[in-house]
C-alpha cells in the first residue's frame, strides 16, 4: 500500500515537473512568435501592373488613405542631381545617356532605406521593372532589411484592349501651365477638342499613342514574365488582383482588405 502511494507521488511530481517543462517551451515559443509578428509589421510593397493598370492610383490612395509612403527610384535621382553632388553628376550622365546601372539604383535604394525610422509601410514606385532589378532588389531585402516584410501585388488586366482603348482616349491640354486631362469618350464637341478652363488646344500625347501603347504592353509582358519567374523560383508569393474593368476606388476596397 505504501509503496504504491510512493509510486503515486513520484508519477504526480513527474507529471508536474512535465507540464512545468511544456508550459515554459509554449510560453517561449509564443514570446518568440509575438515579437516575430512587431517585426513583421514593417512592410515593403511593390505593385506589378501594365501601363494604365492602375499602380499610380493606388499608391496615392494608400498614401491619403492608409498613411503609406511611396519611394520612387527615378525622384531619388533626381534629388540627388539636384544636391549637386558627385554621384548626382555621375547619375545626370548616366541619365542623358538613357540609363541608370541597376547596381547604382539599388544602392541608391539602400541608402534612403538606412534613413527610414518608425515602421511605416514601404511602396516602391514603378520598381522593379525588370528580372536583374528583382534579383538585385531580393538581395538587398535579404542581406540587409530581413526586417521587412516584403510582398509583391500584381495588379493583372485581362482586357488588354479596354487599357488600351482608354489610354489612346486621353487627351491634355496643350497649354503648359494647364494640363488639364480630357477623355476623347465624354468629350462633349468631339471635333473642337478645346479645353473648357483656359481654351487652349487639347492634344494626345506621345505616350498615349496606340503604338506607343501596344510596344509598352509588350515590353511590360515579357519583363513581367520574367519577373514573376524570378519571384517564383525564390519563393516569394505574387498576390494578383483582377483589375480589368475595375474602378481605382474598388481596387484600393480589395487591396485595402489584404493590406494589413
Ligand atoms: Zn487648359
Amino acid at each position: 500500500m505504501c509503496q504504491n502511494n510512493t509510486i503515486k507521488f513520484i508519477f504526480l511530481i513527474l507529471m508536474i515537473l512535465a507540464s512545468c517543462f511544456f508550459c515554459k517551451k509554449f510560453f517561449k515559443t509564443c514570446v518568440y512568435k509575438s515579437s516575430c509578428k512587431t517585426n513583421s509589421q514593417k512592410t515593403i510593397f511593390t505593385f506589378l501592373g501594365a501601363p494604365g493598370a492602375g499602380k499610380g492610383t493606388l499608391a496615392a490612395q494608400c498614401v491619403s488613405k492608409l498613411g503609406f509612403e511611396t519611394v520612387s527610384t527615378g525622384n531619388l535621382c533626381r534629388q540627388e542631381i539636384a544636391l549637386g553632388s558627385q554621384k548626382g553628376k555621375k547619375l545626370q550622365e548616366y541619365m542623358m545617356k538613357g540609363l541608370v546601372p541597376d547596381e547604382i539604383i539599388v544602392e541608391m535604394l539602400k541608402s534612403w532605406l538606412d534613413k527610414q525610422k518608425g515602421d511605416k509601410t514601404i511602396i516602391l514606385d514603378g520598381y522593379p521593372r525588370t528580372q536583374n532589378q528583382a534579383i538585385l532588389l531580393n538581395s538587398l531585402l535579404k542581406d540587409k532589411f530581413s526586417d521587412y516584410n516584403f510582398r509583391v501585388v500584381f495588379l493583372q488586366v485581362f482586357d488588354q484592349e479596354e487599357v488600351v482603348k482608354r489610354l489612346t482616349s486621353r487627351l491634355v491640354c496643350s497649354n503648359k501651365a494647364c494640363q488639364a486631362i480630357y477623355n476623347l469618350a465624354t468629350l462633349k464637341d468631339k471635333n473642337k477638342r478645346i479645353c473648357k478652363k483656359c481654351g487652349g488646344k487639347l492634344i494626345q500625347r506621345a505616350d498615349d499613342k496606340e503604338e506607343v501603347i501596344r510596344r509598352r504592353f509588350k515590353d511590360f509582358a515579357k519583363n513581367n514574365a520574367e519577373i514573376i519567374s524570378f519571384y517564383n523560383k525564390v519563393g516569394i508569393i505574387v498576390e494578383t488582383f483582377n483589375v480589368s474593368h475595375a474602378m481605382p476606388k474598388q481596387i484600393f476596397e480589395n487591396f485595402k482588405k489584404v493590406a494589413k
